[in-house]
């Protein structure tokens, strides 16, 4: 299967590879949006910073800039080599128009980047006007793709309003920026690899304990179930999984010791019988003369054979019961009046024993159960309570209810049933060895149907039981809701 499997979907990644995948891709995601966020903040603070300078700039050159007669006239030292150079710079890239958009004077480098149309310039002075505290800016390229940003006001001289625009370049912030780029790009694969290098270490250890699990796994066979796997002390998840696998471990251990020990009591119970039938025929084949000798001994012979194919037919339900084959026919029943029923049928059981039978039942002991099973409940607590109790003894079955649970008790004053085998008698095949007192010996199955047929309710069972004082059995079921029919009879009734 995996070989085909293999070889249908050749590109199936391990646990492992997939885990690095995901690393890779986290890695690869993280660093593209760091990236990303580097180079926007870069450009942002560039920008900020330039703008702060512009504004610098425009606020030194009005002071330097007086406009007679219409036109531009610059006021500064012409012998301070250190204003002159000021002033040289502002003008680098500079526009200076008139209301009608007529440029005054314009700096080579600002014709480089294209003088606007003068009916640009007026719709500008226009907005301008509407907003006076608002510069406008643009970035515009020169031939050589080299970007700058413009910024362009009002400037208002003895009442006419004059159109100023000034730049800067914003070559060195780009070259920074796509700097940062470059190196990041070279930096990125060198960081994705050694995001594989990690993710490849980190999951293999992660996954290590899952390769010891499936090692062990495979070593473990029906009769070597005594492998562990230690604990690494980490208390993390692959901890717990390995607890819970050597718990499943247990758990299959104690299941397969159960089937050896049923298949061994099984075939020993199977044997007894069959040596004894063995033995009878034998006598009437070899000693038998007489026509009464051979008639007990094949008497003796089916006796044993009922025995047995009792003891078959319990098994075998017992075995579908437990299985889940068995199906359950639920449906609302009074506890009450099964018991009092099946109590009838022992009545002559009872008194063959010479043992007392009494009951006390409440009404109305409504449980949702199925009948047959039920009764094969109540028939296997009363017989053994009758079997198990000597002449002259006293076997009381009670049922009570409250409003949520219906408890039937089933109490002898027979032999009793000595702590150490206590903890056993629901197992199957399970008897406490033989007294002078007990008549028959039983199958050891009859407890073993009544403890699934509890489960198989929802039910619990429990048993106080001293020896020579006698045993009480109470099975507690979960109460079915009241019937209308029943519901509006007890309202009758108590009126
Ligand atoms: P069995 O067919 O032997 O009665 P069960 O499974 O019904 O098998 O009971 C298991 C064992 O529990 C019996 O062998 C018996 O020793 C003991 N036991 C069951 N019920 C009683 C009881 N009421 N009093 C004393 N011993 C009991």
């Amino acid at each position: 299967m995996a070989a085909f499997l293999r070889s249908r979907f050749p590109i199936v990644l391990g646990l492992r590879a997939r885990l690095t995948l995901s690393y890779l891709v986290f890695f690869a995601v993280l660093l593209a949006f760091l990236g990303f966020f580097f180079t926007q903040t870069l450009l942002s603070v560039y920008d900020t910073q330039t703008r702060a300078v512009l504004n610098d700039e425009w606020t030194t050159l009005k002071s330097y800039l007086k406009i007679e007669k219409g036109k531009p006239v610059w006021f500064y030292d012409r012998h301070d080599p250190e204003e002159a150079y000021i002033v040289e710079r502002l003008r680098r890239i500079y526009l200076l128009a008139g209301a009608d958009g007529k440029p005054l004077e314009v700096s080579k480098l600002y014709a480089e980047l294209g003088v606007e149309p003068p009916e640009v310039i007026r719709q500008r002075i226009a907005e301008l006007r509407r907003h006076p505290r608002e510069p406008v800016w643009e970035i515009r390229h020169n031939h050589q793709k080299v970007p700058f940003i413009l910024r362009s006001g009002l400037l208002v001289d003895e009442g006419k309003v004059f159109y100023l625009a000034i730049g800067r370049s914003l070559a060195e912030s780009h070259r920074v920026v796509g700097e940062f780029q470059r190196n990041y790009a070279l930096f990125m694969p060198l960081m994705i690899a050694a995001g594989i290098l990690l993710g490849w270490v980190v999951s293999g250890r992660a996954l290590r304990p899952l390769n010891e699990i499936a090692t062990t796994a495979e070593r473990i066979t029906g009769s070597n179930l005594t492998a562990h796997i230690p604990l690494r002390g980490t208390h993390d998840e692959l901890d717990r999984l390995i607890e819970s696998f050597n718990r499943m471990i247990e758990r299959l251990d104690s299941a397969f010791t159960q089937m050896r020990q049923f298949s061994t009591d099984v075939s020993h119970e199977l044997r007894t019988p069959l040596t004894a039938i063995r033995g009878q025929l034998e006598v009437a084949m070899f000693t038998a003369q007489t026509p009464e000798q051979y008639r007990e001994a094949i008497m003796n012979a089916l006796e044993d054979v009922e025995r047995l194919s009792r003891t078959v037919r319990a098994l075998l339900l017992l075995s579908q019961a437990e299985s889940g084959q068995l199906a359950l026919q639920m449906q609302t029943l009074d506890l009450s009046q099964a018991v009092r029923e099946i109590l009838e049928q022992f009545e002559i059981a009872a008194e063959a024993s010479k043992l007392r039978l009494t009951s006390s039942l409440e009404p109305d002991a409504l449980i949702t159960a199925d009948r047959v099973q039920m009764e094969r409940l109540i028939s296997n607590l009363v017989s053994n309570a009758i079997k198990y109790t000597p002449e002259g003894g006293l076997v009381h079955v009670a049922v009570r209810r409250d409003s949520t649970e219906v408890c039937l008790e089933v109490e002898d004053t027979g032999e009793g049933i000595p702590a150490e085998h206590l903890p056993h008698i629901f197992d199957r095949f399970y008897r406490v060895p033989k007294r002078e007192s007990t008549p028959e010996r039983g199958l050891g199955l009859g407890l073993s149907f009544v403890a699934w047929i509890v489960r198989a309710h929802h039910g619990r069972i429990e048993v106080d039981s001293s020896v020579g004082q006698g045993s009480r059995f109470r099975v507690w079921l979960p109460a079915a809701p009241p019937q209308p029919a029943v519901a509006a009879e007890s309202a009758l009734a108590a009126r």
